[in-house]
């Protein structure tokens, strides 16, 4: 319906062309974007900074226009939107994508009324090779795209029945335990905190986050339909999980924030990445943030959009969201380059934090003062080694899985989680 790059098709133009076509075609499907131009890209293969449905304001005008069955695709999410866009007379038709992807039994799940059961997508572009440069493809949530070979479809009921206790209920950790609760072990998990998740607790109360809220919501409640012994507000021990006599742990102790030596860091006005997230109104007008990241500059954006602060990123590398897949940084970018208070820094160090602000060294090594009333840290987390290490010598079968072995993506926890879990 628009190609959404200027210049290209828009709107007007398409509805004038379907008219045109409409004796000689059945049907008309309503999709937006382009894949030959990455710009247009984000727009056909939607990220989480697009709203649900978007072309569906497009579908109910063509509907008005036209006497062929009219079918719309893109970003929509559960069978409720799908429901209310047919039950609305919006469309006669509705496709999906990726939502088939994340989970193949979709359609048979809301046609069986377990709808609760459905994996959902979460938008990140990991199973679109364009988005990965055709490298590392997969689905953050199925973990069988793609893995066909080696990854089972269904997880079968273990012939010896094993203890197996899992300690931290982070992404990696929750997976393992419902996937070994399915082969019908004895699982208990541990979590230190007073509810489950993790980092997906943090990152899913992020503004742009909604998908990756309905898959923590999913998880949860997979947690909550599996037999499992769900022990919050217990730092699981040595000795305490070598008394349940495990037959197999795993180890999802998760990652630590980084906190860089920086003259200042200690200082009132500073908090880190965790306390920006959980209390965005508590930062003052004029934010830097050190750590252009995803997570950073997610804060960034929220707090200048939709809190209105002056926001600085500054980024030591060139690129911000480097470990973002590229049509994500892309959706991103184009979602930054909108909000005119959000400045970024790239190939700049934070030299010294002060009570004014933040002293940042750019490239050709000018210093620059950047007035702030809060600064946020936001450098990455490190994987959380001595706590997992601490689990060694229980028994051979001790996995580390998710971010305590290394920090990376909610995909390798799932993956982790899932396919080692389903071989116990
Ligand atoms: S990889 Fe991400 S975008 Fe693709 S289907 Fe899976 S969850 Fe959805």
């Amino acid at each position: 319906m628009a190609e959404c790059v200027e210049g290209s098709i828009e709107f007007e133009e398409t509805l004038k062309f379907i008219k045109l076509v409409e004796p000689l075609i059945d049907a008309v499907q309503i999709s937006s974007g382009l894949d030959m131009n990455r710009e247009g890209n984000v727009h056909m293969v939607t990220t989480n900074f697009k709203e649900h449905m978007p072309n569906a304001k497009y579908a109910r005008i063509v509907k008005q226009n036209v006497n062929i069955p009219v079918s719309v695709v893109g970003a929509v999410m559960s069978p409720w939107e799908a429901e209310e866009l047919i039950a609305s007379g919006t469309v006669d038709l509705v496709a999906f994508g990726r939502s088939f992807i994340a989970d193949p039994d979709w359609p048979n799940k809301a046609k069986d009324g377990k709808a609760d059961d459905i994996v959902p997508c979460i938008r990140c572009m990991q199973c679109y090779h364009i988005s990965t440069n055709r490298k590392n493809v997969g689905c953050t949530v199925n973990p069988r795209f793609t893995n066909e070979s080696f990854v089972p479809k269904e997880i079968k009921k273990a012939e010896t029945l094993k203890n197996i206790v899992v300690v931290g209920g982070g992404p990696a950790g929750i997976m393992a335990a419902i996937t070994a609760a399915k082969r019908g072990h004895n699982v208990t998990l541990f979590e230190r905190e007073k509810s489950l998740g993790g980092m997906l607790r943090y990152i899913s109360r992020q503004h742009y986050k909604e998908d990756i809220r309905r898959y923590f919501e999913y998880l949860l409640g997979q947690v909550k339909k599996h037999s499992i012994d769900v022990r919050l507000n217990t730092s699981a021990t040595h000795d305490l999980v070598k008394s349940l006599n495990p037959d197999a742990i795993f180890v999802a102790v998760g990652s630590l924030p980084i906190k860089p030596n920086i003259k200042g860091i200690d200082g009132a006005n500073v908090i880190d990445f965790f306390e920006a997230i959980e209390n965005p109104d508590s930062t003052g007008q004029d934010v830097v943030i050190i750590g252009g990241g995803t997570i950073g500059a997610e804060i960034g954006l929220e707090l200048a959009e939709l809190k209105h602060r002056n926001v600085t990123i500054v980024e030591l590398t060139s690129e911000i969201a480097a470990q973002g897949n590229m049509l994500y940084r892309i959706a991103l970018r184009q979602k930054m380059d909108a909000v005119s208070n959000l400045k970024r820094m790239v190939e700049t160090r934070c030299r010294e934090i002060t009570e004014k602000g933040v002293i940042a060294v750019t490239r050709d090594g000018q210093e620059q003062f950047i007035k702030a009333d809060t600064v946020i840290i936001s450098t990455g987390v490190t994987a959380n080694k001595a706590v997992a290490e601490s689990f060694y010598g229980i028994t051979p079968d001790t996995f580390t899985i998710g971010d305590c072995d290394k920090p990376r993506k909610i995909m390798e926890a799932v993956f982790e989680g899932y396919t080692i879990a389903s071989r116990i």
